[in-house]
């Protein structure tokens, strides 16, 4: 048989899922390790949701989402985000995910180069993986609690480079970018005629400072803004993300819709809706939980020896396991078996985080205490060991 397309066959499937399906073979495993709200999604969204499809939203919709939806969207990001925006620009699209997939097909050519940050999401590397354009990564450091150095990603920036890829608030290190940081990477971007891709799909999930939009203070419009309702509203299997850029871009990805997803799930769009018109309360409770999580996680972490940086946004904290002497791939996997707790090894988002495991506050309070003290348990016993 002739040979399958080289890029994805030969990416490796995600870090994180190796331990996903490792710990899915032991029940009694402490999951530190996805990313998903252990919270159910908000009853008034999961009603409006089935009283839409019981309506008759079971159709395709318009491949840029429905109307009204990309109408509240339009007060959405007005609001949250201070981006101006009409409804044409708006692609509501299968996830961020989808969002962040059509994005690079519809900007990225042979010969081009796009920088992506390391520790990153594994998706983009895997999305990349089809893309003709060749993948550079870019060092965030805990030291600078993981935000870009303007300095530093410019020596990166070479004539080729035509994108560039944030991700704020972000996983996996919960950091939230400043606002002079923001600037300075939006004046990078105009200085070397760079598109910016902003994944913002934790844009409401911020413990302290302030979440900055790059597109909200850019008049050139070359950002790419992604957003999604999966993290915001505990809505993962909604799979309802939508992009926001400037008029011809978003044409070309509505293209890359067309061909590729049709349109987002329909009674999901109308469940999206509802997300945007209910009540605040059930986010706020989510977003405190996090909080409190993060503070519990934070303590321990600095207690034991094992703080890389305090997470500011998004739910995830980073540990620092090189007191152990392994890499966090083997420290992964170790622990699972003889500790029975499962982590996302930094190794799953880069080279940087070599040393450094992440930890998801998407977890029950008691599981991040003990998983921690269990942790923290091996980690002296490996050294003791060593
Ligand atoms: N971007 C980041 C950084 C994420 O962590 C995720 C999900 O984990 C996404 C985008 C996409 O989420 P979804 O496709 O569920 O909207």
């Amino acid at each position: 048989m002739k040979s399958l397309a080289a890029g994805p066959r030969d990416t490796a499937h995600s870090g994180i899922r190796e331990v996903v399906n490792v710990a899915l073979t032991m029940p009694d495993a402490i999951r530190l390790e996805v990313g998903q709200p252990n919270f159910d999604t908000p009853a008034h969204i999961v009603e409006a949701t089935v009283q839409a499809a019981r309506e008759g939203a079971t159709k395709y919709t318009a491949t840029a989402g429905i109307l009204s939806l990309r109408k509240l969207l339009v007060e959405k990001l007005a609001s949250v985000n201070k981006i101006k925006a009409d409804p044409t620009q708006i692609n509501v699209t299968i996830g961020g995910v989808g969002g962040l997939a059509a994005t690079l097909l519809a900007v990225l050519e042979e010969g081009d180069e796009v920088l992506v940050p390391d520790p990153a999401w594994p998706n983009y590397r895997l999305e990349l993986s089809y893309s003709p354009a060749k993948m550079v990564s870019y060092p965030l450091h805990a030291a600078r609690e993981f935000a870009p150095d303007a300095v530093e990603l410019e020596q990166y920036i070479t004539p080729r480079t035509k994108l560039l890829i944030i991700n704020s608030p972000c996983n996996p290190t919960g950091a939230v970018f400043p606002r002079k940081v923001v600037e300075e990477i939006v004046g990078l971007c105009q200085k070397h005629d760079l598109y910016l891709l902003s994944d913002e799909c934790y844009d409401e999930i911020v413990f302290e400072g302030e979440h900055v939009s790059p597109a909200s203070f850019w008049e050139d419009e070359r950002v790419i803004s992604v957003f999604t309702f999966s993290k915001t509203y505990a809505m993962t299997g909604f799979r309802v993300g939508y992009t926001v850029t400037n008029h011809a871009l978003a044409d070309v990805i509505n293209k890359i819709l067309e061909a590729n997803m049709s349109c987002a799930t329909s009674f999901a769009q109308k469940g999206a809706e509802a997300a945007l018109t209910g009540p605040r309360e059930p986010v706020l409770k989510m977003v405190e939980a996090y909080r409190r999580r993060r503070d519990i996680v934070d303590g321990m972490l600095r207690e034991t020896g094992m703080w890389a940086s305090k997470p500011h946004g998004a739910f995830y904290a980073m540990a620092d396991v090189s007191r152990s002497g392994m890499d966090s791939r083997t420290f992964a996997f170790k622990l699972l078996e003889e500790a029975r707790v499962a982590v996302a090894p930094g190794t799953a988002f880069g080279e940087t985080a070599r040393d450094l495991v992440r930890i998801s506050l998407a977890s029950a309070d008691e599981d991040l205490s003990e998983g921690i003290r269990r942790m923290h348990q091996f980690i002296e016993q490996a050294a003791a060991n060593a």
